[in-house]
Parts: C-alpha cells; sequence; structure tokens
C-alpha cells in the first residue's frame, strides 16, 4: 500500500527550490536557474526534525526577474554572497545521506535540479521525488486533476504554520506540515481510488524521468520546423538511440504536438513538443519524451485518427509532419 514515508526509507526529506531565469536571453541548456534550495527532514510520524537551507550564487542570470523578487523576498546583494550550485548540491546530497525518500509539492522542481546538474556537470543521485500536491489532490480533494497551490491547500486543512511565505525552507515546512493529514486521507481512501493513486504517481515517475531537448532553430514558421527532419527526430528516452514514428507529430491543439516514437529496444515514448518565439522572431523548440503506457498509446493513436479524419480546411491552422514532409517533396 503507497504511503508517503515507506519503511525502507529512514528518512522523508522535504524540498523546495526557489530559481530565476531570464525572458530576454534564455540559455536554453538552463532556462530556469537554481538561486536557493530549502530542505526540511521529517520522521515517521512526519516530525521536521531538521532542516536545510543555501542561497546559490547564479552563474547565468544575475539579474533577479521581477516577480521572483516580489514573491520571495530575496535580494541581488544576498545571492552575491551565495555559493555556487556544485559547492551547495554537493552539500545537499551529503545533508540528505542514503535510503532517502524525496518530496515536494508539484512536479516542477526536479526536472529543473536535473537540468542544473547537468548544466554544472554535477552527478545527480536522486531518483524522482513524490509529488505531495498530486497526492493531496486524490486523498483530500478526490479530483485528480486539480492542483492546489500549496498555501491554500493549507488553508484548506486549517493548517496554520508559523514561517515566513515563500522562501525555499518554509515552503518545504509547509509541506512537511501536510503530510500526516495526506497519508491520514491515504489511508481512508477506497480500493479503486488507491488504484487509482498509484497510477497516476507511477505515470508521474515517468514523467520525472522525461529527457528534455530544446533547440533554438533558424525557422520562423512552425510548417517550416516541421519538415526539419533533424529537429524532429525524438532519441529514446532510456538509451538516447534514434527512434522510428509510430504516430508522426501533429498538433493536438493549440499548437501542443504529440508523438509517438519507438525504441526497438525500450517501446513506446509519448513526445510532446511545443513552440517558443524569440525577439528575433526565429522559434525555440521544446520537447519532451518518456515511456509511454498503453493506455497513452492508444489515446495519441486515436487522436491522430480523429485530426486525420478532420477536412484540412476544419484543421484550421493545425498542422502535422506528414503533410509539411509531403509538401516539402512536391516543391523539390
Ligand atoms: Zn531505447
Amino acid at each position: 500500500m503507497f504511503s508517503l514515508a515507506s519503511a525502507q526509507d529512514r528518512h522523508l526529506i522535504v524540498f523546495d527550490l526557489e530559481w530565476n531565469q531570464s525572458s530576454y536571453a534564455p540559455n536554453h541548456r538552463m532556462p530556469h536557474e537554481i538561486i536557493e534550495i530549502g530542505a526540511c527532514r521529517v520522521d515517521r510520524d512526519y516530525r521536521v526534525v531538521d532542516t536545510f537551507s543555501a542561497v546559490i550564487r547564479p552563474r547565468l542570470y544575475k539579474k533577479l526577474d521581477k516577480h521572483i523578487k516580489s514573491v520571495t523576498g530575496i535580494t541581488e546583494a544576498e545571492l552575491e554572497q551565495g555559493r555556487p550550485f556544485s559547492d551547495v548540491f554537493g552539500e545537499f546530497i551529503a545533508w540528505c545521506g542514503e535510503d532517502v525518500r524525496l518530496c515536494t509539492w508539484g512536479r516542477d522542481d526536479f526536472p529543473v535540479l536535473k537540468r542544473n546538474a547537468a548544466f554544472f556537470m554535477t552527478p545527480m543521485p536522486f531518483e524522482p521525488p513524490v509529488d505531495a500536491q498530486l497526492v493531496f489532490a486524490h486523498a483530500c480533494l478526490h479530483s485528480a486533476h486539480q492542483q492546489m497551490n500549496l498555501h491554500n491547500a493549507l488553508d484548506a486543512m486549517e493548517i496554520v504554520v508559523d514561517v515566513p511565505a515563500h522562501r525555499a525552507v518554509y515552503d518545504a515546512q509547509c509541506t512537511a506540515a501536510l503530510l500526516s493529514r495526506i497519508d491520514e486521507a491515504v489511508r481512508a481512501l477506497e480500493p479503486v481510488q488507491r488504484e487509482q493513486l498509484e497510477r497516476a504517481l507511477l505515470r508521474e515517475r515517468r514523467i520525472a524521468a522525461s529527457s528534455l531537448r530544446s533547440v533554438p532553430t533558424r525557422h520562423v514558421y512552425q510548417s517550416e520546423a516541421l519538415q526539419d527532419e533533424k529537429l524532429m527526430n525524438v532519441a529514446c528516452p532510456a538509451c538516447g538511440r534514434r527512434t522510428a514514428f509510430d504516430t508522426p507529430w501533429f498538433d493536438s491543439g493549440r499548437e501542443r504536438y504529440l508523438a509517438l516514437a519507438y525504441c526497438p529496444q525500450h517501446g513506446m515514448a509519448y513526445c510532446q513538443m511545443h513552440f517558443k518565439r524569440l525577439p528575433a522572431g526565429t522559434l525555440v523548440m521544446h520537447q519532451r519524451a518518456y515511456a509511454a503506457d498503453p493506455e497513452q498509446i492508444q489515446e495519441v493513436r486515436e487522436k491522430y485518427r480523429l485530426y486525420q479524419l478532420t477536412p484540412p480546411k476544419k484543421r484550421h491552422h493545425r498542422l502535422n509532419m506528414e503533410d509539411a514532409l509531403k509538401k516539402a517533396a512536391q516543391h523539390t
């Protein structure tokens, strides 16, 4: 049975990150740069027994984003006093110790941590964390799709935590304050609901292990980008080798592209893609791929089947890779 703190783990570590970014000159290898790691260690009864808090001196984005500055209250002067990512992350790993299970509120922190570790070429020893926000939605709100922010969740459970909001370590403490109530609610779930929760957690683990790819392109139009075979390729999220398309990229609505890519060794990957425009007018491509479950394989194939049944005029501006390649072939 799922429990937040399983008997095999010595400790549960709740962590939270603050990060900075630049909308003017983003580096696509690390669009979000971590500026603070905060965490707390909780015992089996979800009592906080230790805390960790450290500010990181940014290497890429030294000027704080206005929104981040106002939400966190962190200043540039404080960042100057921080230490390099590799030092702080190394210290955090040591502080966590062995046999830990990580927990966060929401699914955003772990991919950012992975990307920062890769950028700074620092080893990344952690498995994907348990997303307390997801468990909370299932167990306390009985809704798989509702995402409640941390402070609303505390209000909803009538829990008052006497710490200043929005610094990483305090957010970790707030998350920790919810855990025993979440665990209680999980225990009270009907078997069917618990099964749904476990399925959702498995999917989250696969998403957390996604491969991400962001590439600035020379293309101005998405139709051009779709013809760029090198750009459209998907590497297998498990082995990194080239895959073949089971279902080619198509706009599933609102310029969110989906595809299924097949690796002979690791099976099907669920692939998502979207584009963003740089101030210069060219497009940046963002791709994500992770191991697909049978449900997702069905879902993507079915969406593509319906897409193909829609007469081209009624697809509005929705594009797909097959048509783009056909058009390109006609012009040559
Ligand atoms: Zn593979």
